[in-house]
């Protein structure tokens, strides 16, 4: 038995380098609040990707939760129930009800030929997750809410750096929210971003993020009461220091991430019932995730697989099981959706080891035993 090989690991920057980055924080005592760090963090992240607009938050799932509130829908969102729970949670706590269409089997995002037949008269947006980073068909989608007026909120949590025809995942939809969770590619420790090209969004954005106050010019709480009811949900500047060292880092973060992809795709490729996602032209990947389905040509089921590598130390989890629709919280309002291919991928997946500190002998260690059975 080697070494215990968790399914993540979150990137770390040299420690010297983040205690140089948080000193001046000492200094100018300005601890959250759109510090200068904030401010810095805020307009990098915005020409990394490449977007007209970006406002950080304090994370992901408020991102999202404020994305969805800025827009004023009403009655019936479309989304997956193969998500975190981020998803659906929000949509309910906006007042929506959510709608849930079927995925495909091939890379697990909303099915684009599933929604029209969802939508009524009642629908006011679709709240597609770019799952495991995998970029959803967004020109399919784009198609769909310009024919029936929808807004397009994307749950992009998992999709930092994605770009589809060289354009950042962050410019497609109305909206799209991203995650700077631990677990993430990218990492604040805990935050979140909302990425959008309408000028007139910011101002909300900015707003719900800060219990609804206003901000003067420069970036000074406006001195009266808030004129919206807002939450807190600011990312702190401890928080976007670590964003600001862990930017410098990332391209290479990506690039050994994509080593330990391209090394379990050569060795599984080879294991008959073993599906992975295939690469898509256009498309750059962000390697977030290394989801496999384990079909019954394999030979052993997902859940016996799992516990192979678990005796070996190796802990890959069920992501993202169950479905959101089965979750005890509200399971009996949409246990009944139509969704046998979510309901088959769900009963089948499993995301193996994958993060920056993988080496090509733990990703053999793992091939090994799923080659061997
Ligand atoms: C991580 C995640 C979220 C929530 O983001 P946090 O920063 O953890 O709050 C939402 N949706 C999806 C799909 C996620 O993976």
């Amino acid at each position: 038995m080697g070494n215990r090989i968790s399914i993540i690991r979150s990137s770390m920057p040299p420690l010297e380098e983040y205690v140089d980055e948080i000193r001046s924080i000492w200094e100018n005592t300005w601890l959250t609040n759109n510090g200068p760090k904030h401010v810095e963090l805020k307009e990098k992240l915005r020409q990394y990707l490449g977007v007209d607009f970006l406002n950080l938050f304090g994370n992901g799932h408020m991102a999202l939760q404020i994305a969805i509130e800025v827009m004023d829908l009403q009655g019936e969102v479309i989304t997956s129930p193969f998500s975190f729970g981020s998803t659906t949670h929000t949509i309910l706590s906006n007042g929506l009800k959510p709608v849930f269409c079927d995925i495909s089997p091939e890379d697990f995002n909303i099915d684009p030929n599933k929604i029209e037949a969802l939508i009524t008269e009642k629908t006011s947006a679709i709240v597609p997750v770019h799952i495991f980073g995998n970029s959803c068909d967004v020109a399919a989608i784009g198609k769909i809410a310009e024919k029936y007026g929808l807004k397009v909120i994307y749950d992009a949590a998992q999709a930092f750096g994605v770009k589809v025809n060289g354009k950042s995942i962050g410019s497609y939809g109305t909206a799209a929210a991203f995650s700077f969770h631990a677990t993430k590619t990218f990492h604040t420790i805990e935050g979140g971003a909302v990425t959008f090209s309408n000028p007139g969004l910011q101002e909300r954005l900015t707003k719900m993020a800060n219990y609804g106050i206003g901000l003067t010019a420069d970036g000074k709480a406006l001195d009266r009461g808030p004129d919206i009811k807002g939450f807190n949900a600011k990312m702190n500047e401890f928080e976007a220091a670590m964003g600001l060292c862990n930017l410098r880092y990332l391209d290479g973060e990506v690039a050994k991430r994509k080593n330990a992809h391209d090394r379990y795709t050569s060795r599984l490729k080879k294991v008959q019932g073993i599906h992975m996602v295939p690469d898509r032209e256009g498309i750059t990947r962000n390697y977030s995730y290394f989801p496999i389905i384990v079909k019954e040509e394999y030979g052993l089921t997902r859940d016996e697989l799992l516990e192979k590598l678990n005796a070996d130390d190796i802990y890959p989890r069920k992501y993202f099981s169950p479905l959101t629709i089965d979750y005890p919280c509200y399971q009996t309002d949409y246990g009944n959706s139509h969704v046998p291919t979510a309901r088959y991928i769900v009963e089948r997946v499993m995301s193996l080891p994958m993060h920056s500190y993988l080496t090509e002998g733990d990703v053999d260690r793992i091939c090994d035993i799923i080659e061997k059975k």
